[in-house]
C-alpha cells in the first residue's frame, strides 16, 4: 500500500516511520511511504507556504498553491509509476487486490473522528495522501475541492498534522495484510473483535507481589481459555464503553 505525506516538517515524520513495525514493512516492500516537503512545492524564492487570514484574526494559514500543487504532483508519479509497472516495490497481486482507490485525507479537529471503521475503509485503499496542517488550519479551498476525507484524531488540538498522519499511518497499516507479523494478533486487537475491547493480558510470573494470573490462563485448557477471555472482552467493554456494544 502507498502513502505520501505532505508537511513542513519531514524530518519529523521520517523519524517515527524509521521505526518498529512500519519500518519493517517498508523495508519488506508492503508499504510504500513517501515524505514530502511542502516547501517543495512553492515557487517563489522564500519558499513561502503560509499567509494572514483574509479578514483578519490571529496566526497564519497554510496557502491553497503548494498544497494543490503537492497533491497534483505526486498523484501524476504514482499514476505513472503504476503504469509503467512500478509500483515502488508492491508485490503486483497485492496491488490487484486493492485496485485503484486513492484518498485525500486533510487531517483536522472538525473532521470525521479515525475510528477502526474508518481505518478498515481506508486500508483497502491502493494510495493515501495525508496532508498536514499547521498554524490556524489550511485554507478552506483544499478541503472542498483537493481532499477526498477530513480526518479527526480527537476532540483535542495538537500543533500540526504531523502527529495525526502518523496515527493515521499506523492505524491503517496494521490492517494491511503481513504488516503486522502474527494476524491473529490484529484480529483480536481491541475494536476489531466484533467490536469490543481486548481481554486483559497477562506474562509471567504467575505470581507476582501476592497478585497471581487467573488460574483459567495457566490451566491449558483451551476452550476454557477462549470462553474466559470471550466473558473478559465483553465484561469490560460493558464496563468501560458501553457505547460499543450493539444494541440488543
Ligand atoms: N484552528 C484549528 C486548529 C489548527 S491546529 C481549529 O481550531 O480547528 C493546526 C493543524 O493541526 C490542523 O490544520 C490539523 O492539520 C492538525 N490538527 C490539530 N488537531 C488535530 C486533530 N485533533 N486531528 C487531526 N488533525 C489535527
Amino acid at each position: 500500500m502507498k502513502f505520501d505525506i505532505v508537511t513542513i516538517f519531514p524530518k519529523m515524520v521520517e523519524a517515527t516511520l524509521a521505526e518498529g513495525i512500519i519500518a519493517r514493512a517498508r523495508a519488506n516492500g508492503l508499504l510504500d511511504i513517501r515524505v514530502h516537503d511542502l516547501r517543495d512545492f512553492t515557487t517563489d524564492r522564500h519558499r513561502v507556504v503560509d499567509d494572514v487570514p483574509f479578514g483578519g484574526g490571529p496566526g497564519m494559514v497554510l496557502k491553497p498553491e503548494p498544497l494543490f500543487a503537492a497533491v497534483e504532483a505526486i498523484c501524476a508519479k504514482r499514476s505513472a509509476e503504476a503504469a509503467s509497472g512500478r509500483s515502488g516495490g508492491e508485490p503486483a497481486e497485492d496491488a490487484g487486490r486493492r485496485e485503484g482507490g486513492r484518498a485525500v485525507v486533510l487531517t483536522s479537529p472538525d473532521g470525521e473522528l479515525l475510528t477502526h471503521d474508518v481505518a478498515v475503509r481506508l486500508s483497502a485503499l491502493d494510495h493515501v495522501v495525508i496532508l498536514c496542517g499547521r498554524y490556524e488550519g489550511v485554507d478552506e479551498r483544499v478541503r472542498e475541492h483537493l481532499a477526498t476525507d477530513t480526518i479527526s484524531i480527537g476532540d483535542y488540538v495538537v500543533s500540526g498534522g504531523e502527529l495525526p498522519a502518523l496515527v493515521i499511518v499506523d492505524a491503517v497499516a496494521r490492517l494491511v495484510p503481513g504488516v503486522v507479523g502474527d494476524e491473529a494478533s490484529v484480529a483480536s486487537d481491541s475494536f476489531a473483535r466484533s467490536g469490543l475491547l481486548d481481554y486483559p493480558q497477562y506474562t509471567r510470573p504467575a505470581e507476582f507481589r501476592g497478585m497471581p494470573v487467573p488460574p483459567v490462563l495457566l490451566s491449558g485448557h483451551h476452550a476454557e481459555i477462549e470462553k474466559w477471555r470471550r466473558e473478559q472482552a465483553l465484561e469490560r467493554t460493558r464496563k468501560l464503553r458501553p457505547d460499543l456494544i450493539p444494541e440488543e
